[in-house]
């Protein structure tokens, strides 16, 4: 008997109208648990009690604030082997990598605790004699987020987080693929002294209680990271009801590898964040952009390296990447794969399913060579473990190759040359730049997010989520 996980509405356990088994991509006959499927009513529940909690505390003690999301990353921290195992379970991450991003949830809880007596405002001379002009930020009021599948804790963190620490309350609406780490989240902050109704949890899909979370009158904005699609209608929704929305999506990342590199650093870093977490990242490179003197030597290096590569069960030992997360994913994977040979790109590496001892959706990383910028394989976001390799002439081209995408996430080069990652620096159009690094891999406290499709509205992370998070009051005062 598998235990029963309900959700979370004005600090109680509540069953929603049935359950669904969370399962084990690593391994389809583990069910990690039952999680229970909210509706439109327990929505309207859980943005209640969060309407009815807000004047309390949006205007409650600020160390109060802290010190429960202080508590809420100590928590994290000390059970992130647990928390991190329990990731790797249900999204397919390895061990290792989610360890790691149960690190980050605990960091991004304690950065965020300090953040609540650091917020400030400003005091301004007004332009008539006798009048006093004060700038403040308010919360928002009651914000709705919503998060993906492929980092089921660290993004729930980083949205709750400085939603809870600017005085905001909060319905979370998690990936319906990996409830488990959110509610193990939900579990934690219960304890932690937040009042009832301060954060709901209400689980469920998309397709049912998106719309109702989106359109509610008592939402004031809405925190989103997911597909571009899904963003691009809740962006549309949340016009018509001119709600705040922050939206966080899709990538193509481009990683440029020129002459001048140091090719071991630049064959590890490549294949890091095409592969790695299984090309589940959003950061992750899928178009390798390399110029003509090099090619040769770092196709060949990539491909020694890919063969190195152990794929397994995300929990066993000495794995370097873990199973696709879904089926309908592993198949979308093995779809562009088709679709890049199709358009004439040449499969040198992996782009088949695997067999393990376990059935779970493995797949062997893919490298397409003789690909093109116009290839869809190089225009659309695969989320899977394939990259493609695109060869120019040099700099110039390369720079040119990496901008030419309707997505604008991250971006990397490698490169000994300072003249040339100084110059990419500025005219890379992403909203992060890598030198000498893997297009994923971000730190916590600084602001994440992309330009043109890759991203809508403020930053999240650092202390930039307070442009989200907050809205800006002007005060004046007279004699
Ligand atoms: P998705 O299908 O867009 O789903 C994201 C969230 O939206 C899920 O919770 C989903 O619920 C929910 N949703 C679905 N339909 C909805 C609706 N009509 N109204 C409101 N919410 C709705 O994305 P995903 O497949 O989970 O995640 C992968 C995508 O996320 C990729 O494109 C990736 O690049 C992007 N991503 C971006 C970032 C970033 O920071 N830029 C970070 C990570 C991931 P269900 O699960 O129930 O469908």
């Amino acid at each position: 008997m598998t235990q029963k996980h309900d959700n979370y509405i004005n600090g109680a356990w509540v069953a929603g109208h049935s359950y669904a088994p969370n399962i084990n991509p690593s391994n389809l006959s583990d069910v990690i648990g039952e999680y229970t499927q909210g509706d439109a009513a327990q929505l309207d529940a859980a943005v209640q009690a969060a309407q009815a909690a807000f004047p309390a505390w949006s205007t409650g003690n600020v160390q109060a604030r802290a010190d429960a999301l202080d508590k809420i990353g100590t928590e994290i921290l000390a059970r992130r082997e647990e928390l991190g195992t329990l990731l790797a379970r249900e999204e397919g991450k390895t061990k290792a990598e989610g360890i790691g991003e149960a690190t980050r949830a605990g960091n991004i809880f304690k950065f965020f605790a300090g953040e609540c007596l650091r917020l400030t405002g400003e005091i301004v001379p007004s332009v008539r004699s006798g009048v006093g002009v004060e700038i403040t930020r308010e919360p928002l009021g009651v914000v709705g987020l919503i998060t993906p599948w492929n980092f089921p804790i660290a993004i729930p963190a980083w949205k709750i987080a400085p939603a809870l620490a600017y005085g905001n309350c909060v319905v979370l609406k998690p990936a319906d693929l990996v409830p488990g780490c959110a509610w193990a989240l939900a579990e934690i902050i219960s304890r932690s002294g937040i009042p009832a109704g301060v954060f709901n949890l209400v689980m469920g899909r998309g397709s049912v209680i998106g719309d109702p979370l989106v359109n509610h009158p008592g939402i004031s904005g809405i925190s989103f990271t997911g597909s571009q699609g899904v963003g691009g209608r809740i962006a549309q929704q949340c016009a018509v009801n001119l709600k705040k929305v922050q939206l966080e999506m899709g990538g193509k990342n481009p990683q440029i590898i020129l002459d001048d590199a140091d090719l071991a650093q630049a064959v590890e870093l490549s294949v890091q964040s095409a592969f790695f977490s299984t090309g589940q990242r959003c950061t992750a490179s899928s178009r390798l952009i390399v110029t003509d003197g090099i090619y040769g030597k770092f196709v060949d290096a990539v491909q020694a390296r890919m063969a190195t590569l152990k794929i397994g069960d995300a929990l066993a030992a000495g794995i370097d990447i873990g199973p696709v997360s879904s089926l309908s994913q592993l198949q979308q994977d093995l779809d562009y794969v088709a679709i890049g040979q199709a358009e004439g790109a040449q499969l040198v590496a992996g782009g088949t399913r695997l067999e393990r001892t376990t059935e779970g959706f493995y797949m062997a990383p893919a490298l397409l060579l003789d690909t093109t910028a116009a290839m869809r394989i190089n225009r659309e976001e695969v989320f899977g473990p394939v990259a493609s390799v695109i060869r120019v002439k040099d700099y110039e081209a390369a720079l040119a190759e990496s901008n030419n995408t309707p997505f604008g996430l991250s971006a990397g080069i490698a490169t000994t040359s300072l003249k040339y990652a100084t110059h990419f620096k500025r005219h890379s159009q992403a909203g992060m730049v890598m030198v000498n690094l893997p297009t994923a891999g971000v730190d916590y406290h600084v602001p994440f997010g992309g330009r043109k499709g890759s991203s809508y509205g403020s930053r999240e992370q650092g202390r930039y989520a307070q442009e989200f998070f907050t809205t800006v009051k002007t005060a004046y005062t007279g004699a």
